[in-house]
């Protein structure tokens, strides 16, 4: 019912003079909706808004009783509104209240009214609010007129989220800015109070309505050929040749010429937006879809037309700067900063100055994953898998990470932010209190001294050795080399990285671990094969054996590096013993070449291996009488003995690490050890090992060399300088005999600690 010849075109212009003139939020509110009303020739227009998690409230209404308006309030699924704000989706009713979901509200007076036409206002796809306009008389709106109120539904939503109408709902009440409290899988603790930086802000685009459409067209045409450039340019990259990158830019490539996409966008330009708004209107649908779409497959392909959304916006604002906010890098960040992303790479990571970091929250990633690995490095707290964090954060606002606990609070209550603010000056102190430690033995209560190593893999995280006092280096993950680059590093790169390895350890013990790839840990140099159990699959020494070309040069680097030093080097995922006899021939083999050519070889070369596949527990003895040392890996140990996949957050956190059956296996491997080969150095390095709590039940079972992630070591070290451990090592085999049938002994192992005064700090 739309005017003939007026279209949106003329309202969304009258609609931004509105919001443009110098007047009160509400004054605006109250003459959008009587704008729209008009041009709609509708005798009700009503706009709703979502004022907490759950609940929509009238904020403006043409045509309902004024004194409606912010008292009634619904849930969303309540009535034709909540219906719209559940769904997402638009709402059009010749006789709405045959409707079944229809609910009167007296003070409304809307009983009168037949027809009823409503739609979500979405803002980068998540919902926050309803705009709706209603007909005396019983009648079908057209097509036409439901894309016409679409459109008009997303310039209201940059207006509702204007610094004025932000300013008019505080002023309402308290919390009415939506608070959101999101939970995740913990990836690396810690906690952070800061502003969210959006990694991919979002672009605000100042021009809605376009002055010459068939000008916006050719705008819309030239930008997406630059964006196919730009996706060749990329995926042309050498580096990239056969990776799952370049797979990835494949199929975006073939989306960024899918006709209907680009239809969709063509069709409301004609309608008379801008192309940036275009672009922007289309995405918010996709992402809407995307919101609900179950089936994971679509879902991620719904994912990448976001991304290519994301791109083809800035490529449009680029060109003319109808648009602001490009660029999250390029941007200053706030102090403590939380940042926001999808997904993130790794170089992506270190784009930022990771001084002003204060934690990150992704919607994607894993345990394993490459920006995980760096984050965890840099001693980020991580959550991951947070579903539509993106989504409803905004730049700037307040967010507590608690990552310890995977939970993340947008815009916390102020009772919530005290309450944490609390939390945090109390960790403050006791990791000031850790870190006085730091030129203090582990020596324990009862006199026993402990070896404390850190697990390492970039030069970066050296400067801990000192700073923590630790006392070397219990693994030293050589692949993170290979992950952050994007070709293979040569083997004269290899060397200097080591050579600079040991020497900031300066003299303290280093062991290298030879490369353990594959899985989800793959290089981007090397092609993804996709496999269907990765964490099962090739991987690590089964590519190093395959591949002896790829081992031998590594192994050259490291004899090279150490030249005149002592070598510790071990291979993990080491299944069987042939495999640890075929890795050792390659050294030697490589040793032989360094004495032909007549190089400097190591002083002394220490040969052992990771003890993380079950097999090897059945092959002890053998390798006892094989290896110069050994190191236990706690976390692959504990994904094959369960059967739970470590990079799943599904299956990640199913089963206690201080589960009777995982410390009934270590105890074996502690007593084993110690009666066959009593002088021959055992550590455990995973992270169990850097955890206050599991690291004292480590040391309970008779490990006394643990090697964890820095984070961990003020904290293990505080444990182990109050622990009695005597004592406890007297009390653990009964744990262990009485733990049967149980699935966790931390509480025996916790109480144990309340008892004796042994400080328990979380990292
Ligand atoms: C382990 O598996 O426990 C380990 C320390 O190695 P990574 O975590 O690198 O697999
Ligand atoms: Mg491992």
């Amino acid at each position: 019912m739309m005017l003939p010849g007026r279209g949106p075109r003329v309202l969304l212009r009258r609609l931004r003079d509105v919001m443009a003139e110098q007047e009160p939020a509400q004054q605006k509110l109250d003459r959008i909706v009587h704008l729209i009303a008009a041009n709609m020739v509708a005798e009700v227009c009503s706009l709703y808004v979502l004022v907490d998690e759950n609940t929509l409230e009238l904020f403006a209404s043409e045509g309902l009783r004024p004194e409606a308006v912010h008292r009634v309030r619904l849930r969303v699924g309540e009535g034709l509104v909540g219906v719209i704000a559940a769904t997402a989706e638009p709402l059009s009713l010749a006789e709405a209240q045959r409707h079944p979901a229809f609910r009167y509200f007296p003070e409304t007076g809307e009983e009168d009214y037949q027809s009823f036409l409503g739609v979500p206002v979405l803002r980068g796809g998540a919902l926050i609010g309803v705009l709706v306009v209603q007909n005396r008389t019983p009648r079908h709106y057209t097509d036409e007129e439901r894309e016409a109120m679409e459109i008009i539904a997303m310039v209201l939503a940059e207006f509702l989220h204007s610094p004025e109408v932000l300013a008019l709902r505080e002023e309402l009440g308290a919390n009415r800015v939506r608070s959101h409290h999101l939970r995740g899988e913990s990836l690396h603790p810690g906690l952070a109070i800061g502003q969210a930086v959006l990694h991919e802000p979002r672009i605000a685009i100042h021009q809605f309505e376009a002055a010459d459409s068939e000008a916006e067209r050719r705008r819309l045409r030239e930008g997406l050929k630059k964006l196919r450039d730009e996706l060749e340019t990329l995926s042309a990259h050498p580096g990239l040749a056969g990776s799952a990158h370049a797979a990835i830019l494949e199929a975006l490539m073939m989306f960024a010429e899918d006709a209907s996409w680009i239809h969709r966008m063509e069709d409301y330009i004609r309608l008379g937006l801008t192309a940036e708004a275009a672009v922007m209107r289309v995405q918010s649908d996709n992402r809407a879809r995307m919101l609900r779409q179950q089936d994971p497959w679509l879902r991620a392909r719904l994912h990448d037309l976001d991304d290519l959304s994301w791109r083809l916006l800035r490529i449009l604002a680029r060109g003319d700067g109808n648009a602001a906010g490009l660029n999250g890098q390029a941007r200053e960040l706030p102090e403590q900063a939380i940042i926001f992303a999808r997904g993130m790479g790794p170089a992506e990571l270190l784009d930022y100055d990771h001084h002003h970091i204060a934690g990150l929250v992704l919607e994607e990633g894993t345990q394993q994953a490459h920006a995980t690995l760096l984050a965890k490095a840099l001693g980020l707290p991580l959550v991951a898998g947070v579903e539509g964090a993106t989504d409803l954060v905004e730049q700037g606002d307040t967010v507590i990470l608690d990552a310890g606990r995977g939970e993340v609070h947008i815009r916390p209550d102020a009772e919530l932010l005290e309450s944490f603010q609390t939390r945090m000056a109390l960790k403050q102190d006791a990791r000031k209190r850790v870190l006085r430690l730091k030129d203090a033995p582990p020596v324990t209560k009862d006199g026993q001294r402990v070896e404390l190593l850190m697990n390492a893999g970039l030069p970066a995280d050296l400067e801990y050795l000192d700073e923590l006092g630790a006392d070397g280096l219990g693994l030293f993950r050589t692949e993170m080399l290979f992950l952050m680059q994007q070709r293979l590093p040569g083997r004269n790169e290899q060397e200097s990285h080591y050579r600079a390895i040991l020497e900031a350890a300066s003299g303290r013990r280093v062991l290298f671990r030879t490369l353990d790839i594959g899985a989800d840990k793959i290089p981007m140099f090397m092609p993804d094969a996709r496999e269907p159990n990765p964490a099962m699959g090739w991987r690590a020494i089964r590519i190093g054996l395959d591949r002896p070309g790829l081992l031998k040069m590594q192994l050259r680097a490291l004899l090279a590096a150490a030249a005149g030093r002592e070598l510790w080097l071990m291979f993990p995922m080491v299944a069987d013993i042939g495999e640890l006899r075929g890795a050792r021939d390659l050294l030697r083999s490589q040793v032989r070449l360094f004495a032909r050519l007549g190089r400097d070889l190591p002083r002394k070369i220490r040969c052992g291996v990771m003890l993380e596949v079950p097999s090897l527990l059945w092959q002890l003895d053998a390798l006892l009488k094989e290896v110069d040392f050994i190191s236990i890996g706690t976390n692959d140990l504990m994904q094959f003995v369960f059967a739970a996949d470590r990079a799943n957050p599904r299956t990640a956190r199913r089963y206690d690490p201080l589960h009777p059956a995982m410390l009934r296996l270590l105890s074996d491997i502690a007593q084993k050890t110690r009666a066959r080969a009593p002088e021959m150095p055992v550590s455990v390095c995973g992270d169990m090992a850097g955890d206050p709590l599991e690291a004292m039940m480590l040391l309970g079972l008779g490990f006394a060399t643990l090697s964890m992630p820095p984070a961990g070591i003020g904290p293990v070290k505080a444990m182990v300088r109050s622990l009695p451990l005597e004592t406890l090592r007297a009390e653990v085999p009964k744990w262990l005999a009485e733990g049967e049938g149980t699935c966790s002994l931390r509480e025996a192992a916790a109480q144990f600690a309340r008892a004796h005064g042994v400080e328990i700090v979380q990292v």
